[in-house]
């Protein structure tokens, strides 16, 4: 019985910009959104055994309560998606084993299990030799969640569609403070509020227009991130989510402004939330400001963004 074992990081996201467009016909909302992966990671420890038995078990199980498991987990659900490789590769008969320390938040808008499930893509294809490649795997991936195509890239992203399509852009590091206000926000409830805080639309739109509308609005961001321009993206964060988050959840609010009183630069909530990430002038300020934040009840992280070199044109 051959059996290999290995451990890989999973790399939590902030989104600097969420812009939401009117919910389609399939249910999905258009978006379009800058991500920067953070240096805020789970540990996974991934085994894969071979059997003599045939089919594939997958084991997935993580180390505190309340993360669902085996193929339940986003994790398990990435082992199973690349079930046709690993037959072909030999694995057919394989059970993989996937052990997740968890240090980022669950359901928090950090895109924890997103990570998870792209580390696993990531490091199977290259650890077993499957040759699927990133962007095929990130075509793939986009039927997990719309967060795991852009997890599976270090580098910050603009992903527009419903943010399964994406795009690595340049970006600086950045320094960021997290305070998570505890318990969790469904996203599915975030834009439930959301489509209940939109006015109805004026009339219907020229085709493309609400994608195009959506793209061209990140477009001051991506160019600030290109420029390294910290000030100018600090202006540029946004979340159309932020409203809808903040009426589910009346304790980030509070967490925004106390951030922006410790001197942030700009204060946002990532994602869905409920996690605020605030971006801070240096790293000193950025443990200044955690610091203050966590007298209170929050949880709260800070560090540095991963930098990304030059990106493709956008
Ligand atoms: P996003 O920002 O991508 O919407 P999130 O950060 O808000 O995601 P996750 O931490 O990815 O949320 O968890 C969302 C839900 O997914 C959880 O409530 C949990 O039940 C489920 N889940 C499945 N796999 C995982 C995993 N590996 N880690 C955390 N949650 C997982």
């Amino acid at each position: 019985m051959t059996s290999l074992r290995w451990r890989v990081r999973a790399f939590a996201k902030v989104n600097l910009a969420l812009y939401v467009g009117a919910r389609r016909a399939d249910g999905y909302h258009p978006v379009a959104t800058v991500i920067q992966r953070l240096a805020l990671y789970d540990r996974l420890e991934i085994s894969v055994e071979k059997r003599s038995a045939p089919g594939l078990e997958i084991r997935v199980w993580a180390d505190v309560p309340g993360v669902p498991e085996n193929e339940e987990n986003l994790a398990g659900k990435a082992v199973r998606l690349l079930a046709p490789e690993l037959a072909r590769a030999g694995y057919g008969g394989a059970r993989v084993t996937v052990r997740i320390e968890k240090r980022i938040p669950a359901a928090a808008g950090l895109g924890g299990g997103s990570a998870d499930a792209a580390a696993v893509l990531e490091s199977l294809d290259q650890r077993l030799g499957l040759g699927i490649g990133r962007e095929e795997l990130a075509r793939r991936a986009a039927a997990l969640g719309s967060d795991v195509p852009a997890c599976l890239y270090q580098e910050a992203t603009v992903g527009t569609g419903r943010g399964e399509r994406v795009q690595p852009v340049a970006a600086p590091v950045l320094w960021w403070v997290l305070a998570h206000p505890g318990g969790a926000l469904r996203t599915g409830d975030v834009y439930q509020a959301y489509d209940g805080l939109r006015p109805p639309r004026p009339g219907p739109e020229a085709p493309g227009g609400e994608d195009e509308r959506l793209r061209s609005a990140v477009e001051p961001l991506v160019r600030a991130l290109s420029n390294s321009n910290v000030a100018e993206i600090a202006n540029n964060l946004y979340n159309d989510l932020q409203e809808a988050a903040c009426r589910l959840r009346p304790d980030i609010e509070p967490l925004l402004e106390a951030m922006m009183a410790q001197g942030a630069l700009g204060a946002i909530v990532s994602g869905s939330g409920p996690t605020v990430a605030a971006l801070a002038p240096s790293p000193a300020m950025a443990e200044r400001i955690a610091a203050a934040l966590s007298s209170g009840s929050a949880w709260t992280w800070w560090g540095p963004g991963l930098a990304s070199g030059s990106g493709t044109a956008w």
